[in-house]
């Protein structure tokens, strides 16, 4: 079933040939003056027309008609070229064929004169591929080449070949096909073959097919397949793989509006849907290089692609330096994303660090993103040689059983315990702790201890200078320590010196926050 439209519709002429307009002009007009050489090289990408382009030539070298740039296509020799039976073409694909083994044989062959064509046409395909020793019989025969042989090579790697093969031909690039150009030659296809499709699932094809006019033909069966018989923009992206992008516009956009709430909600929105974080980072560099181009080529992204105006838009948000910084972070990211501890954070620490050094970023992102554990406002309690002569643990421990609420809790959160007896618990408490936590507070605390320890318990509060020994003071050390880690971990990342360096930036410590 696949490959049908491939093979249909493969041009059979140099006029239907997509997108090599430059070598076609080139080989008609060579074989309209009849300067005809006895070796040609096609060069190119997989799939751009090489093989396609050699059997038309062979054609036109071959027709009934004459020696002509456009080949009836009816004739003996055209028809039997067009099903592959002419046999005075010889055919061999040098990354496969067993033959390759006797090319010397067959090269003997050459020396015969054609049984019913007027050239005898050996068509090599990877011909980089061949060994040492077929190219030694190869380069023999284009020494001295017999009039009625025509070589016709091709390959995706013309470097491997032989220089001194390589100077006996003439060499013709064949280019990558321009995804508008597939776009075209598709939308004639399905109108020749009645099948209805949206402008999207064209442009998406012809987008996938990268640059092939037989892979976006062969990706056309297959989504007319998957389709039911019509394309339609949901199912083709479906078939391709092609996840739909807008996550990616919304990250963009939280990104230039420095929303951390934002990027951290659309990737737990990705999580949900099980998306690859890897293939997402490799998708968002490829739209920021589209983005890019579009800032300075506007024309390049097609007007029905599917994306062009979420393109558009981005284009205008954001600057060039930043796409470039944002391309950039992304690339590098994903290239560490196997280091990450999962594909989640390596994912989230991509963004952040979009975050952290897109220009102008101040400390307000990241204040967004991590919840604010410890700013009460309050000066750090600093121990003093008045350290409590109870376990400061033992108090914390305390406190996590009394399931205090709100004010209460964050009274006893403050307090000290400096002694503890069987019927009496003495708490020191800063001087500007008692203002804000009055006697019912106080009371309640002083509740909730002696349901858990005995109705007779007495608790005394004092007010006075702490030693920085509360559970509090005890959780906002650890916080400081572990910030001042952070600072200094993403000081030593080589990566951030790079980019601090290359970017001219500077690091605001405030924005980052331990994990
Ligand atoms: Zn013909």
């Amino acid at each position: 079933m696949t490959q049908v439209l491939a093979r249909k519709w493969r041009p059979r002429s140099f006029a239907e040939l997509v997108g090599q307009e430059h070598v076609v002009r080139a080989l008609t007009n060579a074989l309209r003056q009849q300067r005809l050489h006895h070796a040609y090289l096609f060069t190119g990408t997989r799939g751009v027309g090489k093989t396609t382009l050699a059997r038309i030539l062979a054609k036109a070298l071959n027709c009934e008609t004459g020696v002509t740039d456009t080949p009836c296509g009816k004739c003996g020799a055209c028809t039997e070229i067009d099903s592959g039976r002419f046999v005075d073409l010889i055919e061999l694909d040098a990354a496969s064929n067993t033959q390759v083994d006797n090319m010397r044989e067959l090269l003997d062959n050459a020396l015969y004169a054609p049984t019913s064509g007027r050239y005898k046409v050996y068509i090599i395909d990877e011909v980089h591929m061949l060994s040492r020793s077929a190219f030694n019989a190869m380069l023999k025969t284009l020494e001295e080449p017999p009039g009625h042989v025509k070589f016709i090579l091709a390959t995706t790697d013309p470097q491997k070949i032989p220089v001194t093969v390589l100077s006996r031909c003439l060499q013709f690039g064949l280019k990558q096909i321009p995804p508008q150009q597939i776009g075209g030659r598709l939308d004639a296809v399905l109108a020749a073959e009645n099948v209805t499709a949206d402008a999207a699932s064209v442009a998406l094809l012809a987008r996938a097919a990268e640059g092939s006019m037989r892979d976006a033909l062969s990706l056309l069966d297959q989504a007319i397949a998957h389709g039911g018989g019509k394309l339609e923009e949901a199912s083709t992206r479906e078939m391709l793989g092609a996840v739909d992008q807008t996550y990616l516009h919304v990250i963009l956009k939280a990104l230039s509006a420095q929303d951390g709430a934002a990027l951290v909600a659309e990737a737990a929105r990705m999580a949900e849907r099980s998306l690859s974080f890897e293939t997402a980072l490799q998708e968002l560099a490829t739209l920021l290089h589209r983005v890019a181009l579009a800032q300075i080529v506007p024309g390049s992204i097609a007007a029905d692609d599917p994306d062009a105006a979420a393109i558009h838009e981005l284009a205008r948000i954001f600057g060039a330096d930043e796409l470039q910084l944002h391309y950039q972070i992304a690339v590098q990211g994903r290239a560490e994303i196997g280091l990450a501890p999962d594909e989640h954070s390596g994912f989230m620490m991509t963004l952040l660090r979009m975050l952290a050094f897109a220009p102008g970023a101040a400390a307000a992102p990241a204040a967004a993103l991590a919840p604010s554990a410890a700013t009460s406002g309050l000066p750090p309690a600093r121990a003093t040689t008045a350290a409590a002569a109870a376990d400061p643990s033992a108090w914390a421990e305390l406190v996590g059983q009394l399931g205090l609420s709100a004010m209460a809790n964050q009274l006893a959160l403050r307090c000290e315990m400096v002694s503890r007896t069987a019927d009496l618990i003495e708490l020191r408490i800063s001087q500007a702790d008692e203002r804000m936590f009055d006697k019912p507070y106080r009371d309640k605390l002083t509740a909730a201890l002696r349901q858990l320890l005995g109705a007779k318990l007495r608790v005394a509060f004092v007010a006075g200078e702490v030693a920085g020994v509360s559970p509090k003071a005890v959780t906002d050390r650890k916080l400081e320590e572990r910030q001042a880690e952070a600072v200094a971990e993403i000081r030593r990342d080589p990566f951030v010196r790079e980019l601090i360096e290359d970017f001219d930036g500077s690091l605001e410590d405030t924005s980052i926050k331990p994990k």
